[in-house]
C-alpha cells in the first residue's frame, strides 16, 4: 500500500520543515480527514480522541490560513480562538503551536484559570493572532474587555463532550454568541452524545 505523506497535502514548507523536525512522517487519520477541507476554508465535525494526532490536524492548516491571509485592518487581531475544557489541553494546544509555527511570524497566547490573570493581559496586549482557552477565564476577561473577538476567522471547539461534562455548555454558549456569524468553525469531539450533537 502506497503510505500517504505530508508533502501531498498542499502544506507551505515551513510547516513541512516543523513537522519534519518532529519526527512525524505520515499523517494520522484524523489528519488526512482533517487538513484539506480546513485548508480550503470548510466547517469541519471530527470524531477523535486525544492521542490520535487531532491537535496537528487543526493546528497545521489553521496556521496555513493565517499565515497565507493577512488580517484586513493594521494591528493584530485575534483571528483563531481555540477553546479547550482543561488547563493541561490548553496547555498542550499552546505548545503544539509553538514548535508547528515556529517559522511563521504569527504570534499564540494560552490563557486558563486558576492563576493570576496579569501575565496573560500582558501577553494579549502585545496582539495575538491565535489563542487558546479555557471557557471561564475566557469570558472573565472578555468581560473585563481585554479580549475582542470581533475579528474572528476561525472558531475551534475542542472536546467537546468534555466540556458539557464539565459544566461549561453555559460559558461555551456565551462565547459563541460573542463570535462573528461569518466564520469557519471546527467542531471535535470523542463521542457524539445528543447534547452535543444539539450543539
Ligand atoms: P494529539 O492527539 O494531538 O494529542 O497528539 C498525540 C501525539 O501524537 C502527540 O505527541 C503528537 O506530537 C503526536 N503526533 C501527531 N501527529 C503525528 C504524526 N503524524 N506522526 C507521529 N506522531 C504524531
Amino acid at each position: 500500500m502506497i503510505q500517504p505523506l505530508f508533502d501531498n497535502m498542499n502544506l507551505m514548507k515551513p510547516l513541512l520543515d516543523a513537522i519534519a523536525q518532529c519526527g512525524y512522517q505520515t499523517p494520522t487519520p484524523i489528519q488526512r480527514e482533517t487538513i484539506p477541507p480546513v485548508l480550503s476554508g470548510k466547517d469541519v465535525l471530527g470524531c477523535a480522541q486525544t492521542g490520535t494526532g487531532k491537535t496537528a490536524a487543526f493546528a497545521l492548516p489553521i496556521l496555513q490560513r493565517l499565515a497565507q491571509n493577512k488580517p484586513k485592518g493594521n494591528g493584530r487581531p485575534i483571528r483563531t480562538l481555540i477553546l479547550t475544557p482543561t488547563r493541561e489541553l490548553a496547555l498542550q494546544i499552546y505548545e503544539n503551536f509553538l514548535s508547528y509555527g515556529k517559522k511563521l511570524p504569527l504570534r499564540s497566547c494560552v490563557i486558563f484559570g486558576g492563576v493570576g490573570q496579569q501575565p496573560q493581559v500582558d501577553a494579549l496586549k502585545k496582539g495575538v493572532d491565535i489563542l487558546v482557552a479555557t471557557p471561564g477565564r475566557l469570558n472573565d476577561l472578555i468581560g473585563q474587555g481585554y479580549i475582542s473577538l470581533a475579528d474572528l476567522e476561525i472558531f475551534v471547539l475542542d472536546e467537546a463532550d468534555r466540556m458539557l461534562d464539565m459544566g461549561f455548555i453555559h460559558d461555551v454558549k456565551r462565547v459563541i454568541a460573542k463570535l462573528p456569524q461569518k466564520r469557519q468553525t471546527l467542531f471535535f469531539s470523542a463521542t457524539m452524545p445528543q447534547d452535543v450533537e444539539k450543539l
